[in-house]
């Protein structure tokens, strides 16, 4: 039974602005995790800073809970609206505005998809380089929200630094306009770096204007096949020492690989099978000496590189394409941790050791961005084991590899964010000072609890 909205709240808006039709309620209240089932009780669909303003502040004062909520690709469950709330979908506020090639800046509304941006910018040469496998669906305010990482941090470091101001309106409806298009702004803290990763807690981002760079097409992608974990993080040093340009280093397991080639029917470039696969993109500067080195000290077994396009978009899919190859598999227990680059290799000695001892039925899958230390470690269910038993052990599977991620000071969440499933595990990564910080800044933003409830920190 789905509680109607009261007409305090419905009277000051278009009836377009509510939906609480079913399939609505059951697109809008999840995420990609799928872990929770959606139970919201009506979703908003604001066109402007004013409406969302207006909608905060009646919220409020009728104690209304509210779920910000982007393109729900987010892998934590920070979107996902599973107590009645009302989803906040800034889908309708989309518009990209004109391109500033002075200032190489664009404005956009926070519902405006990642990848029509990139589209938007790419007529001027330009992009916006955040960028990974949902960006066909997933949006910048989210991308904003979550902080979101990807394939390039090498080169070009995690959302954040990318975004120049914000508008951001207060469970109160308080419209902050923090920054603006100031490349230069010391006149103390720099407010939106608090909203930045927040996942909804603090504010709804409504607006920003996003930092952009020239596209760089002048790059060289190489795909390597390797024996084992070590010469993975050797082929990194040596990519390291070298004069040129690093701008992404990836790596996966033999079985991941054979995940994504089948499901997509990828052509296999290898002439033969590997342990590890490795992408390699660097500027495109001379490179033979690093080649002799890596193929002369058996560093690499097979090495291809793309002579392409279409080449390059091959390669990259069998990256980007892992986790959906996985979660067609069967019932998966995902992670997205990360521990210092030059503790990477002991990390993951251990966990394997671990792993292998106590969960030797699970079959275990390791990829990531290996060049920024976030690996996404992933085990799929025994076949024999139901889907309740699998459940528990997750439990167990969670505590023995946060408990290493701890011990190494790495994190829980490197990229996904916290949301609800990563809610208990904070403490692992964050210190109860931290903590502490977190929830005083969430009191007096949200003095209410009102806005996002239950991600992130518990109050
Ligand atoms: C196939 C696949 C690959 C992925 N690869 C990566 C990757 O490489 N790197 C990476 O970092 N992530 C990755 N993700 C995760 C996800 O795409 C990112 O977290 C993305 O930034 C989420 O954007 P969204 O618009 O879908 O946000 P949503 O899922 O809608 O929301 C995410 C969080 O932000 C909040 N939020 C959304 N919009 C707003 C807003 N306007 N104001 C305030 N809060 C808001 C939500 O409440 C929620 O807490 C991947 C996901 C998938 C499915």
């Amino acid at each position: 039974m789905i509680q109607p909205l009261p007409q305090s709240l419905t009277s000051n808006f278009a009836p377009e602005m509510f939906s609480q039709d079913p399939g609505d309620l059951d697109h809008y209240g999840r995420d990609w995790t799928r872990t929770y089932a959606p139970h919201p009780r009506a979703v908003a669909f604001p066109r402007s800073t004013a409406d969302v303003s207006k909608l905060l502040k009646i919220c409020s004062e009728l104690k209304i809970p509210v779920v910000p909520s982007g393109g729900r690709t987010g892998l934590s469950g920070g979107a996902v609206a599973p107590n009645g709330e009302l989803v906040l979908s800034l889908t309708r506020m989309n518009k990209i505005g004109k391109i500033d090639l002075l200032s190489l800046t664009v404005p956009v509304e926070a519902g405006a998809v990642t990848e029509a941006v990139h589209h938007a910018a790419a007529e001027y040469e330009m992009t916006w380089p955040v960028d990974f496998g949902s960006k066909g669906s997933s949006t910048v305010g989210g991308n904003i929200s979550t902080n979101a990482g990807g394939i390039n941090v090498i080169k070009y470091g995690m959302t954040r630094h990318w975004v120049l101001g914000l508008t951001v309106v207060l469970m109160s409806g308080e419209v902050l306009q923090l920054n603006g298009p100031l490349e230069k702004n010391n006149a103390g803290l720099d407010l939106k770096h608090l909203f930045i990763g927040s996942e909804g807690t603090l504010g709804v981002v409504t607006e920003a204007i996003l930092k952009l760079t020239p596209i760089e097409t002048n790059t060289r992608l190489f795909f390597f096949g390797v024996k084992n974990h070590d010469k993975v993080f050797e082929l990194l040093e040596t990519c390291r020492k070298q004069k040129f340009e690093l701008h992404a280093f990836e790596a996966f397991s033999a079985n991941c690989f054979e995940a994504t080639t089948a499901l997509h029917k990828i052509n296999d470039p290898f002439s033969a099978k590997h342990a590890q696969y490795v992408l390699v993109e660097i500027r495109n500067q001379d490179c033979d000496s690093w080649m002799e080195q890596i193929f002369g000290e058996e560093i690499v077994d097979e090495g291809v590189e793309a002579s392409s396009q279409e080449d390059a978009k091959r390669f990259w899919k069998t990256r980007e394409t892992i986790s959906e190859s996985l979660s067609v598999r069967g019932h998966l227990h995902t992670s997205d941790i990360s521990v210092a680059i030059p503790d990477m290799k002991a990390f993951l000695q251990e966990w394997e050791e671990i792993f292998h001892k106590k969960y030797s039925a699970w079959e275990l899958f390791i990829f990531g961005h290996y060049g920024d230390g976030n690996l996404h470690i992933h085990a799929l269910k025994p076949a024999n084991m139901s889907a309740e038993e699998f459940l528990e052990q997750n439990h167990a599977v969670e505590k023995d590899l946060y408990s290493l991620v701890g011990k190494f000071n790495g994190s829980v969440s490197a990229e996904h964010g916290v949301g609800i499933i990563k809610k208990a595990d904070i403490g692992y990564t964050r210190k109860p000072g931290e903590v502490a910080i977190l929830k005083s800044l969430k009191k007096m933003l949200d003095p209410q609890g009102l806005l996002n409830p239950g991600k992130v920190v518990d109050l």
